[in-house]
């Protein structure tokens, strides 16, 4: 049997032997409590906490680390963020702007929110799924408190121009977050114009469990999670030493290589879209004329059910959505905002490529992927 091709990089990556060996001693060596200030154990463990978050402020131009704090997850900041900031910011207004493509981690929090009484304005995208500056325009209002847009979506890949959102929502006076999960080691990212930030380890060859939020000073929030009074009171529990400290490893990695990784990889994910283009007619490349991430490719191919294809290309690990919504039966619901038909979104898969794909891998997978199409009757030679 023909060893297993790892195409699915944006639902998870593997840790970076790099980051391993740095996170290992702070499992059995450096074991401390980070909170522990009476000795050297707790020492250790907080200075290597400070440490990462020095790496994390590095990697995304943050000047004052302490406006960084370490959570379990891209998915924790996102509740925390949303949430701690509606219900601080609730004498202000109550009213949030997010877009329809959003990962569900932002849209169930504002869905919760308007549980609670607050209003949200889902905003529409065009067919390569960007943000109607427009639209975005027309709903703010002197109750909005805060605007999410994603930098980058996990599906798509499509980068939403970022810093004319910025503008556009800062210089009324609004709070703007983006969720940077799937940009931050694939981009420059910076929170030079976001007031809050999220990113997440497994994402960026870090380990699962663990992600940073970043949150400007003058943000008022209240935690989502109290306690102990860890972080500065913004999330209590104790910290998780070993996956922090592979966190600011894989940010300190992700600033030295992201430009490579993100030449060598656009060039082998363009390759593999140009040769599936040629040889099966009527494949469609989702969000093609937009800025993309260099290694997602979401593909619309002919005649064939994504979940058919998937079974006769078996020895390639590839994805019909996003690895949260691929447990649903429901067509994804950023291929329907921009206008995909259901049938047209199941016949949808994402492949995204990785650190460690090479030039052999995306020939195998072009190979298998053509023969099976040809199999299938999708291609007739
Ligand atoms: N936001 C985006 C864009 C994602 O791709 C993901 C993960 O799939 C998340 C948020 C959630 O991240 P985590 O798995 O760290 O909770």
């Amino acid at each position: 049997m023909p060893a297993a091709i790892y195409l699915d990089y944006n639902a998870t990556t593997p840790v970076d032997q790099r980051v391993l060996e740095q996170m290992l001693p702070y499992f059995t060596q450096h074991y401390g409590n980070a909170s522990s200030s009476g000795h050297m154990f707790g020492w250790a463990a907080s200075a290597a906490v400070e440490q990462a978050r020095q790496e994390v402020a590095a990697c995304l131009g943050v000047a004052r680390p302490s406006e960084i704090s370490f959570t379990s997850g891209s998915t924790e900041g996102i509740n925390a963020a949303i949430k701690g900031i509606a219900e601080a910011c609730v004498h202000k207004g109550r009213h949030i702007v997010t877009v329809q493509t959003e990962h569900s981690a932002v849209r169930m929090s504002c869905q919760h929110l308007q549980q609670q009484g607050f209003r949200v304005t889902y905003l529409p995208v065009c067919s390569q799924g960007l943000v109607d500056l427009e639209s975005l325009e027309a709903s703010l209002t002197d109750d909005t408190i805060l605007v999410s847009v994603m930098w980058a979506n996990n599906e798509t890949g499509v980068v939403q121009p970022i810093d004319k959102i910025s503008n556009l929502v800062r210089s009324r006076n609004i709070l703007f977050m983006t969720d940077a999960t799937q940009a931050v080691g694939k981009l420059p990212v910076s929170v030079e114009n976001v007031d809050v930030l999220v990113c997440s380890g497994h994402k960026i060859y870090g380990p699962k469990g663990v992600g940073a939020l970043y949150m400007r000073e003058r943000v008022r929030r209240h935690p989502l999670i109290d306690g102990g009074g860890q972080e500065r009171g913004h999330r209590s529990g104790t910290l998780n030493v070993p996956g922090i400290v592979g966190m600011g490893e894989a940010l300190r990695l992700a600033r030295l290589e992201c430009d490579q990784d993100h030449a060598r990889l656009e060039s082998l994910r363009d390759d593999l879209e140009s040769t599936l283009e040629c040889a099966i007619p009527g494949l469609r490349i989702n969000s093609r004329k937009a800025e993309r991430l260099p290694q997602t490719s979401n593909i619309t191919f002919p005649c064939v059910d994504a979940e058919r294809l998937l079974l006769a290309i078996r020895t390639l690990a590839v994805s019909t959505g996003s690895a949260c919504a691929s447990r649903t039966s429901t067509p994804s619901s950023v291929l329907a905002a921009m206008g995909l038909s259901a049938a047209e979104a199941r016949r949808t898969l994402r492949i995204s490529l990785g650190r460690p794909t090479t030039a052999h891998e995306i020939d195998a997978a072009k190979t298998t992927i053509v023969r099976a199409m040809h199999e299938l009757g999708a291609v007739v030679a």
